[in-house]
């Protein structure tokens, strides 16, 4: 009974129609020193300090870029607290008090089109640098590396096929800011000297590409078409979506600019609208909160840093006193977090709060779906053995790295193996 499972239930029906709650009560902000990507950081400003939206309170380092924190209110320094990520991790965080004025740093000063008409790559490279934007998909991959190429570009490819179930951020950004994110594509397209751009929508969503081809008769001048791409899943991966939108196949491992395309997520294109048009960091998201386990799934459009424990409230909480399963962004993707009490970063997505019925592993029926479903041709089953007997040598042979952690092996599995956490696991565990 091999199963090769490309098509998941989405999930994302009912949460279309939901109406945004604009949420701007928060009155602590957190601002994580650290991330994932970032292992060390500092604030650069101290208790007490009045701050403004969009002022540099700090920076987090990574091994081959910085990453600049902005604060996304304006107020008052209050100190530093431990609070949960989004990614799982306890980690210090910068807390700005909230005075709800919102009152703009000065440097957030909008540039006119000649500026931007002039503005040479590298300039370009270096706002998208300094406005520290990461991949807002959820990766939080520096966007300014993505450009940081001599490679010729035929296309830059705006990635809204937002595959992950549940998860509708993207979708809302697409319909909410359809011209901003167009332009910040043009921006893109100017600066790499891309001559075509392609937006490209899950087929399944008409009415993405309605609003898209809507606002794409104010860009007459650029050659950008928008292209439905299947609903199969992982398509929003983006050599998945290279392939659906280009026909170009880039192999797995390679970099996307070697084969004249460069991929950006629609939120990100948005971020480097504000950054280029606006001089001005990303300070809101959408996030969802949904599940089962929650009272009145409710999206949200939030500053970023807020905590999640408010908008759960908002909610009205979680149904019924039994355990739930946290889940920070998508159930194929996500991470599981030990409580609500965590804040919203540039890349959260969403929460998913699922009643805990813990499934239970059966044995290896030897069904080969695993393999069969894999996108990039591993061997789920197999690695799991050979971690289990803490073989690097053969994790290694069997190419672990090239692991996505989309979740598909764990989905498809009839005995419910927790393949992609043991995949997790085996990266971590030859990087040692
Ligand atoms: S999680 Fe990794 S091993 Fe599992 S299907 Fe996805 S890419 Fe393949
Ligand atoms: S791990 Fe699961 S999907 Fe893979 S071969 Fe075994 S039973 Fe089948």
């Amino acid at each position: 009974m091999t199963e090769k499972t490309r098509f998941i239930p989405d999930g994302k029906a009912e949460r279309k129609h939901q109406p945004i709650i604009d949420y701007k009560d928060a009155k602590y902000l957190y601002f994580p020193t650290i991330d994932l990507r970032c292992p060390s950081g500092e604030s650069c400003v101290i208790d007490g300090q009045y701050v403004k939206v969009g002022e540099l309170i700090g920076t987090r380092h990574g091994s081959f870029f910085d990453q600049p924190i902005y604060s996304t209110v304006s107020g008052k320094v209050i100190g530093i607290e431990k609070k949960l990520h989004g990614s799982g991790q306890l980690v210090d965080c910068m807390i700005i008090e909230n005075d709800f004025k919102y009152t703009l740093h000065e440097s957030c000063v909008p540039r006119t089109e000649q500026e931007i008409d002039e503005m040479t790559k590298e300039e370009f490279i270096e706002i998208i640098e300094k406005s520290g934007l990461g991949g807002l998909g959820g990766s939080g991959f520096p966007t300014f590396v993505k450009f940081k190429t001599d490679k010729p570009i035929e296309y830059i490819i705006a990635n809204g096929v937002e595959c992950e179930p549940y998860i509708i951020s993207d979708y809302q950004i697409m319909l909410d800011k359809t011209n901003r994110i167009i332009q910040g594509l043009t921006y893109a397209m100017r600066a790499m000297k891309a001559p075509k751009g392609l937006i490209a929508v899950k087929k399944k969503y008409p009415e993405l590409k309605e609003a898209f081809e809507r606002e794409l008769v104010n860009f007459k001048d650029y050659d950008i078409k928008v292209v439905p791409v299947g609903n199969f899943y992982p398509s929003g991966w983006e050599i998945a979506t290279i392939k659906s939108a280009t026909g170009i196949k880039v192999p797995i491992g390679k970099l996307t600019a070697e084969y004249g395309v460069i991929v950006s997520n629609v939120a990100t294109l948005y971020g480097i609208y504000r950054a280029i048009k606006r001089r001005m960091p990303i300070t809101e998201r959408f996030f969802s909160i949904s599940g089962e386990g929650i009272k009145e799934p409710k999206s949200f459009n939030v500053k970023i840093g807020t905590p999640v424990i408010d908008l759960v409230e908002m909610c009205g909480g979680f149904v019924g006193d039994e355990p739930k399963v946290l889940i920070s962004g998508g159930p194929m993707m996500g991470t599981n977090l030990p409580n609500e009490d965590f804040i919203v970063t540039k890349t959260t997505t969403s929460l998913i709060v699922l009643n805990d019925n813990p499934l239970r592993e059966d044995p290896c029926i030897h069904c080969a779906s695993c393999v069969y479903s894999c996108p990039v041709e591993i061997q789920p089953i197999t690695i799991l053995e050979a971690y289990k007997q803490r073989d690097k040598e053969a994790i290694e042979h069997l190419q672990v790295n090239k692991c996505i952690e989309c979740g598909l092996c764990s989905y498809t599995c009839p005995s419910k193996i927790h393949l992609t956490e043991a995949m997790r696991q085996s990266k971590r565990f030859i990087r040692k």
